[in-house]
């Protein structure tokens, strides 16, 4: 059994297994996810504080298990806003998001949001005016889409043409009008330039160049930022799943650098989504059928990229280990694959549908289960779950042994 997919789940897939209707579900360790997270948010330095962007995985469960040990949520729509506040009334939110309707932000602001990230001129307005509407000054940060150059990372945010923020060339006049607008309170800047960084020091030398140019910014326009928001993008190893980000390599570098933040940054904030909840999620997939076309052995599963488009969309054959199943009831002989590398599809009818490829296994047959692990981060949540109208997969939360039923 692979190390990556947690004991219980591993149980709770082989309790299924064999029965009348193929193994088909996600199974989320709530314990392993508050270990987790517990450790990650104890190694950061004094200041550093971590939001769960939710965006990676809003399920109940996994809100619930999360909303006391993170600082708050990072949300980016009115319906995250909802999800947030349906867990905890108090808790802080923070409300990014590349774009907000006039009533998703009239809406924040009586659910009482902490700080706006702010993507335009006009949604400073926008803001501002809502905001004098209802009696509030709205706290914002300025989201800067930063030239570069950055770290390759596979999904760049910023640092070449992409609809996020306000461009760097354009600060100064976002800096002018926010302090010119009655409803708003400019805070400081928000910067999430990159999705899925495996490098700390490519990290930390990113967040170096955000002191430079928060510092220089400061400077240039006569302002004092209390609040940077770092943004996420601490990625997960999906090709080599023993080789994670080092988060205590990282955290010793982050607190040298933090050591050399201006006194007056008063908080520095995190937001991450993938490092956060990736690992406690494992999609299962009963093995359905296997055949040989043209050269290549296929792996046909009940599910797909319907439930679990991460693999599509990264384009990336996605780990997973054989749960091997040893009863096999149909009256017919049972399909196999030994020591050749398979190709492993879903039940759609598109070639597109594919989780793994060219990938190894000793030994799987028909019956058997697949584990693909580190599913918990936009897996479910990115998926086109009603295209050719196949059932879902169940969805299952663990705690202390016990089941949560869910949403
Ligand atoms: C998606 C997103 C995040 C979280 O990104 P991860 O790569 O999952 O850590 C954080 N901030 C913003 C603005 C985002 O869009």
């Amino acid at each position: 059994m692979s190390a990556d997919v947690s004991d219980v789940i591993a149980k709770l897939v082989a309790d299924r297994a064999g029965g009348d209707e193929p193994v088909c579900l996600y199974g989320y360790d709530l314990d392993a996810l508050a270990g987790h997270v517990r450790g990650v948010v104890a190694a950061l330095p004094a200041r550093c504080r971590m939001f769960y962007a939710m965006k990676a995985n809003s399920a109940a469960p996994i809100l619930r298990t999360l909303a006391p040990l993170v600082a708050g949520f990072e949300v980016a729509s009115g319906g995250e806003v909802a999800k947030a506040r349906a867990i905890d009334a108090e808790l802080p939110v923070i409300f990014g998001g590349p774009v907000k309707t006039p009533a998703e932000i009239a809406e924040a602001l009586r659910c009482g949001v902490t700080r706006f990230h702010v993507e335009s001129e006009l949604e400073l307005h926008r803001i501002s005016e809502s905001a004098t509407g209802s009696g509030h000054v709205a706290d914002i940060l300025l989201r800067v889409n930063l030239a570069g150059p950055f770290p390759s990372a596979k999904l760049a945010m910023a640092g070449r043409p992409t609809q996020f923020g306000i461009d760097e060339a354009a600060v100064g006049p976002a800096i002018r009008l926010a302090i010119s607008l009655p409803g708003v309170r400019l805070a400081g800047f928000h910067l999430h330039s990159l999705s899925n960084n495996l490098s700390p020091d490519a990290h930390l030398a990113m967040l170096e160049l955000y002191r430079r140019k928060v510092i220089g910014w400061e400077e240039t326009f006569g302002v004092r930022a209390e609040v940077i928001n770092v943004g996420g993008g601490i990625g997960v190893n999906y090709v080599d799943t023993r080789a994670q980000f080092d988060w205590q390599y990282f955290t010793t570098g982050l607190a040298e650098l933090v050591d050399g933040f201006p006194r007056h940054w008063r908080e520095i904030d995190f937001e991450c989504g993938r490092f956060l909840v990736a690992a406690c999620g494992t999609y299962a997939a009963e093995v359905l059928d296997i055949k040989h076309n043209h050269g290549v052995d296929y792996v046909l599963v009940r599910g797909g990229t319907h439930h679990f488009r991460l693999p599509a969309s990264w384009q990336h054959s996605h780990p997973f280990s054989v749960l091997p199943v040893p009863g096999w009831r149909p009256n017919s002989p049972r399909p196999e694959v030994r020591d050749r590398p398979v190709t492993v599809v879903g039940e759609l009818c598109t070639p597109k549908d594919v989780l793994a490829s060219d990938a190894a296994v000793g030994a799987v047959r028909a019956g058997d289960v697949l584990l693909f692990s580190y599913a918990g981060a936009y897996g479910w949540e990115i998926s086109h779950h009603d295209f050719l109208s196949h059932p879902h997969p169940e969805q299952v939360f663990v705690s202390d042994g016990a089941g949560d039923p869910g949403r």
